[in-house]
């Protein structure tokens, strides 16, 4: 089986409700939709999003990359030699690790289609269905409290809260103000999306700790680059801490297992570059005794289709946050993955089980 044929086409899907975290906020989610079609017929599916401010990858250069970089590589390529064919994407460029996720999820599209597999059980087939969290977006503390109410409503037993925005002391009042509103059943992790130096994060979780706020783990309280700020955290606190940002490849992930810079890795396809290098990132992390998480940045349900296949599939795989496509105003994505409140079921027909991408159903985006 050879590759045919590789389309992308900019599209963007409008949200219910603006995504805020520390470092941005999202009305509409723009996505780089890449169709990969095989000389046999078969049809893969991928996507990335432009986070600039996390990955560096904007909507150009990630068409770019997969237009003159990674399709002229990948023509020449059969998918009976399928390691030579991701260790080539990884090898192709320095960093773009979005535009390499993309291509290596349609890829593996292609593949467990052609093993007439659901591309979980391709993987490992651990478990086919999946709880995801909720993402509570960093407002004001009374708004916060109000969101998270109605995510507990909706049915959502464990809330991801964005802090790490403004004040460290408002920080604390709105995971106060929430855990007043929902209870002490609710499960709360947090994530500070680097928007804390490290003496504030000690500070701001060992209050938390006293306040007895009940906190799950917290996300990436300090910059990308500070592995040293994150080691610092992660042994002054008893709370989890779970390095995001400051791991996207194999190797940033291998630094922070050896020195236990973190308790947790969240692992999501965008940073690694795809799924077969976040197979490595799980099993140093398996081998290490880490737990990892799979989120996702705001993609639509074809990127998270494919990181809830990869995140089921492995048993060291523990945490699912995959939210973003119940944010989104359309459905634009025929297949796929099925939320039922925070239940997600996996399809069991081959590949991904998306069947069509109704590219014309978002916005078209001019080039
Ligand atoms: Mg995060």
């Amino acid at each position: 089986m050879k590759i045919a044929k590789i389309e992308t086409h900019r599209m963007a899907v409008p949200l219910i409700k603006p995504f805020k975290t520390a470092l941005r906020t999202v009305k509409t989610a723009e996505t780089l939709v890449v169709k990969i079609t095989c000389d046999n017929g078969i049809v893969g599916w991928g996507e990335a999003p432009p986070t600039v401010v996390i990955t560096g990858d904007s909507m150009s250069s990630i068409e770019s990359a997969v237009k003159e970089v990674l399709a002229p590589f990948l023509f020449k390529q059969d998918f009976s030699n399928y390691e030579e064919m991701f260790q080539g994407i990884s090898a192709s460029c320095i960093g773009n690790s979005s535009a390499k996720a993309a291509v290596d999820m349609a890829l593996y599209d292609c593949l467990s289609q052609s093993c007439q597999l659901p591309l979980y059980q391709f993987l490992g087939g651990h478990k086919k269905e999946l709880e995801t969290d909720f993402t509570v977006s960093v407002n004001g503390p009374e708004e916060m409290g109000e969101d998270a109410v109605s995510y507990v409503q909706q049915g959502f037993d464990v809330l991801k809260v964005k802090v790490g925005k403004d004040h460290v002391q408002t920080d604390i009042d709105r995971v106060r103000e929430i855990r007043a509103r929902v209870g002490d059943d609710i499960k709360i992790r947090l994530d500070a999306n680097q928007g804390w130096t490290a003496k504030e994060a000690v500070a701001i979780i060992r209050k938390m700790e006293d306040l007895d706020l009940q906190i799950e783990l917290v996300e990436q309280p300090v910059k990308a680059w500070d592995i040293v700020g994150l080691k610092q955290v992660t042994d002054q606190v008893d709370t989890l801490i779970m390095a995001d940002e400051s791991v996207f490849s194999p190797k940033q992930a291998l630094e922070v297992v050896k020195n236990r810079s973190a308790d947790l890795i969240n692992i999501k396809l965008m940073k690694a570059g795809g799924i077969y290098q976040a197979q490595m990132i799980n099993q140093l992390a398996e081998i290490s005794g880490m737990e990892c998480m799979v989120g996702s940045m705001i993609e639509t349900k074809i990127g998270i289709t494919a990181a809830a296949h990869f995140a089921a599939s492995k048993k060291n795989i523990t945490r699912f946050d995959f939210d973003a496509p119940l944010m989104m105003a359309k459905e634009v994505v025929e297949g796929g993955i099925m939320y039922a409140g925070r239940k997600i079921f996996l399809p069991q027909g081959p590949g991904l089980g998306i069947t069509n991408v109704d590219i014309k159903g978002g916005v078209s985006l001019g080039s």
